[in-house]
């Protein structure tokens, strides 16, 4: 192999540039063939007045790279400052985030000695659409959006993956009994899509008992696809049973880009002091190094890694007296590391990627988008009011219904509170009441919309917030309140 592939790094913050020197020195050391382009991100960015903390330079070389190497970073408290993590992965579309759980018990202190999960994450949506908004003086919202498309992708990708890697089964956590809409359409996707898989076993579980299961019984577990916030949890909950945060290293691939990077942070406290573990850091490379098809030399470090650890020489973090025999600090780790290059583990297994094993290319989906008629059936038109009790807020909302709509319900926090509620509801400043079509078949228009809302303000009603009630084919696109 001669043709070196460019690629994008940064050095970040607090460890980050001790971790990241020592993995380009193993890297360089193993043969990788890269054309690396330096970036400066993070913490002196945000505090230069840049409040994303990555200027346009960087986007050029990472749109122009495609592949981007990037070690922790630290981001300010308060000042207004973005993530970048979040920013670059909309920004490049980085759609799965990709965190193998691996232990390498006995060398890595862990109760779980045959866990070996990966776990893929949707990454662009969910609650992280960072849509929030404070709508009256009590109540605060963030919404969670859950798209086909993007479930679509995310469930395929984690199929591809499964059946890329050798692995047997694929597990979706969601919470579809609650959040039977956003959650309900992910665990449909994930069951259709499964049909297409038939060699890859499928299964789904409610997030609350799967992650109870994943930290108790993590070997029941081989791929797990979830959303964003709850994959967010539980790869934390996976790499720490594993062994240490500081060996864990993930991938966030997009249908052009890819980013790499440990998943533990700048960890400040003991930056500068050459004790940080590399090794999440490196594995990640090591992804990367997959990703761009150089599978010799991604094996090749894996194994001196393996065989370093097995040889019981640790970093501070995963230090065991009994187990470990040399404590070394980040550089001497990874000299460790590289002085091993060419050798393989003698009681792990050793890993052999294959070429082109991680080419997944989501361009090449056609995603599947429904057609359904959609039809307007209602409002729910949100209040701030503060003036009283649900059945005087109920009584002056009759006297202004419009034509073609009819007064179904008013709730609270969801709870039903009109008409006919049970008492002793608690109640805050934040109203939603729900209209409907008094013509089923004909539905409304969004005239009648207008004119409700103008007879509200006409009384003097703070409206806050519309949602549009559709049908879709007949079938009802929206909630009903707790009790309706
Ligand atoms: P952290 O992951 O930096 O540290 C958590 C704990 O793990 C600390 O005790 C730390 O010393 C230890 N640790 C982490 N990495 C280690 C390593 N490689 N070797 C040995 N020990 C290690 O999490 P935190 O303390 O919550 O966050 C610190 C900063 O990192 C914050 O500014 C946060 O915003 C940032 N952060 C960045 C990223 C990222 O850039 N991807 C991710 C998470 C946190």
């Amino acid at each position: 192999m001669s043709q070196k592939t460019p690629i994008t790094v940064a050095y970040g913050d607090g460890i980050g540039p001790e971790i990241m020197s020592a993995t380009l020195r193993v890297l360089e050391a193993a043969g990788a063939q890269l054309d690396i382009e330096t970036i400066e991100i993070g913490e002196k960015v945000y505090l230069s007045g840049n409040t994303a903390g990555i200027t346009d330079a960087s986007w050029e070389s990472l749109l122009r790279t495609k592949v981007f190497l990037k070690a922790p970073i630290t981001t300010p408290f308060g000042g207004g400052y973005k993530s970048l993590n979040v920013t670059a992965r909309k920004t490049l579309g980085l759609f799965a985030n990709v965190r193998p759980c691996v232990s390498y018990s006995p060398y890595v202190y862990t109760r779980f000695p045959q866990m070996d999960v990966v776990i893929i994450r949707e990454n662009e949506e969910d609650l992280y659409a960072g849509i929030e908004h404070r709508q009256t003086r009590q109540v605060y919202q963030c919404l969670k959006l859950i798209t086909e498309p993007g479930s679509e992708k995310i469930i395929r990708y984690a199929f591809e993956y499964a059946r890329n890697n050798r692995r047997k089964k694929v597990t979706c956590l969601i919470k579809d009994n609650i959040m039977k809409l956003t959650d309900g359409v992910f665990h449909r996707i994930f069951d259709r899509i499964a049909e297409e898989y038939p060699d890859i076993q499928a299964d789904s579980m409610i997030i609350d008992i799967g992650t109870a299961r994943l930290a108790d019984t993590p070997e029941m577990f081989d791929v797990i696809v979830t959303e964003n916030l709850y994959g967010d949890i539980i790869s934390d909950v996976a790499a720490q049973i594993s062994g240490s945060v500081g060996i864990g290293g993930s991938s966030n691939i997009g249908d052009k880009c890819a980013m790499f990077e440990a998943i533990h942070g700048s960890a400040p406290t003991i930056a500068g002091q050459d004790i940080a573990n590399p090794s999440g850091l490196l594995l990640s490379a090591v992804m990367m190094l997959v990703h761009i098809n150089q599978p010799k030399v991604a094996s090749m470090i894996q194994n001196a890694w393996l065989r370093t650890l097995e040889e019981g020489i640790h970093t501070a973090d995963i230090y065991k007296d009994g187990m470990s025999k040399q404590k070394v600090g980040t550089q001497a780790f990874a000299d460790a590391v590289i002085a091993r290059l060419g050798q393989l583990p003698e009681k792990m297994q050793p890993v052999q990627f294959a070429e082109n094993v991680n080419h997944i290319d989501p361009t090449k989906w056609q995603l599947m988008y429904s057609t359904e008629k959609k039809q307007l059936m209602g409002v729910d038109i949100f209040l701030d009011w503060n003036d009283g009790e649900a059945n005087k807020l109920g009584k002056m909302l009759e006297e202004v219904v419009v034509e073609g709509l009819k007064l179904v319900v008013i709730s609270n926090r969801g709870v039903k509170v009109y008409p006919n509620a049970l008492p002793g509801i608690f109640c805050t400043d934040h109203w939603r009441c729900r209209f409907e079509a008094t013509d089923r078949t004909a539905g409304i228009s969004h005239q009648t919309v207008l004119n409700q809302l103008a007879r509200m303000q006409e009384i003097g009603l703070d409206f806050i917030k519309t949602e549009h009630l559709y049908y879709f084919d007949n079938e009802r696109g929206y909630s009903l309140a707790q009790g309706q």
